[in-house]
């Protein structure tokens, strides 16, 4: 019986990655999946082969697409990644069977405003704020509108449950169980003297929650916008809001309750 089912690989330029990538194309030729020779936002499935890097940047590069996406790591960590090379043919065929769940998460989404317009850029991980040229900033953050604190320091980082493993976690935020829906906002270098007062540890908050971030200093040019490791410039930034994005990551997971292990396995 025909399988019909139509799937976008996409991997990145590493040796390991394409040999993988043409491994996998074989694979799904043999057990009659259709391919898509571009991108096809009507596809069934991504599979991303590399890193959690190639993962972020797929999502990025094709506008959070409403298709299920699974990893299969060649990169350093693969944290997000859900099957390593070796484990391919047992996916795919865990996969025909319809052998598999999938978690939803949502990425963080800023509309960062300047004098004469607003313009939304997304996280899978996070979005940070924080001074350029490695200037000390002042915030003032507000959560649904009641002022929580003004902030000194290196910046702030705000993660989505997703990305509370990555620099989220380097920076003594927490790690989040993916089952929870929340935002986490973790200070860069916060400064604590008599001259500015920050909170030093991370600040998690319910997935309606609005942050709303304006320099302490208005119109100043001296802070960066980086998304999932992207840095963005704007000039005369007045405010900028971060919330829980609209947006979908389905995620392919063959193992219920592996977050977990995975941590374990791959942090300590
Ligand atoms: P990158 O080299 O692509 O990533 C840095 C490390 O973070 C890599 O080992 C990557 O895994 C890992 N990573 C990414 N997402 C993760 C997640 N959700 N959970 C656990 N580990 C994760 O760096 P980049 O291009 O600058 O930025 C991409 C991401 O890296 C950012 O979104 C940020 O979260 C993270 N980052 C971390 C630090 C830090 O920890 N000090 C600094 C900058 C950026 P792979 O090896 O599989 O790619």
């Amino acid at each position: 019986m025909g399988n019909k089912k139509l799937v976008n690989i996409v991997y990145n330029e590493l040796q390991f990655s394409q040999e993988t990538a043409k491994y996998l194309r074989k694979k799904l030729q043999d057990m009659n999946f259709t391919i898509a020779e571009d991108f096809d936002e009507n596809a069934d499935l991504i599979i991303c082969v590399g890193g959690d890097g190639s993962f972020l940047k797929a999502l990025h590069d094709y506008d959070f697409p409403n298709i299920p996406i699974i990893g299969i790591n060649t990169g350093h960590l693969g944290f997000l990644a859900e099957v390593d090379p070796d484990g391919i043919d047992y996916f795919l065929e865990r996969y025909q069977r319809g052998e598999y769940t999938t978690e939803i998460s949502h990425p963080v989404e800023a509309s960062i405003c300047t004098r004469n317009s607003c313009i939304k850029k997304m996280g899978v991980n996070e979005i940070v704020i924080k001074g350029d040229k490695s200037r000390t900033i002042h915030l003032d953050i507000s959560v649904d509108d009641q002022l929580l604190q003004r902030f000194s320091g290196d910046g702030i980082l705000i993660s989505s449950a997703l990305g509370s493993t990555a620099y989220n976690y380097s920076i003594g935020g927490s790690i989040v169980d993916p089952r929870l829906s929340v935002l986490q906002i973790t200070p860069l270098a916060p400064i604590n003297t008599n001259a500015y007062r920050s909170f030093t540890s991370s600040v998690i908050l319910p997935p309606d929650a609005r942050v709303k971030i304006s320099p302490e200093y208005r119109f100043e040019d001296n802070i960066v916008i980086v998304c999932d490791g992207v840095e963005h410039r704007y000039s005369k930034i007045t405010e900028v809001d971060i919330y829980i994005a609209e947006e979908t990551i389905e995620m392919i997971r063959l193992e219920k309750g592996n977050f977990w292990n995975k941590v374990i396995d791959k942090f300590l």
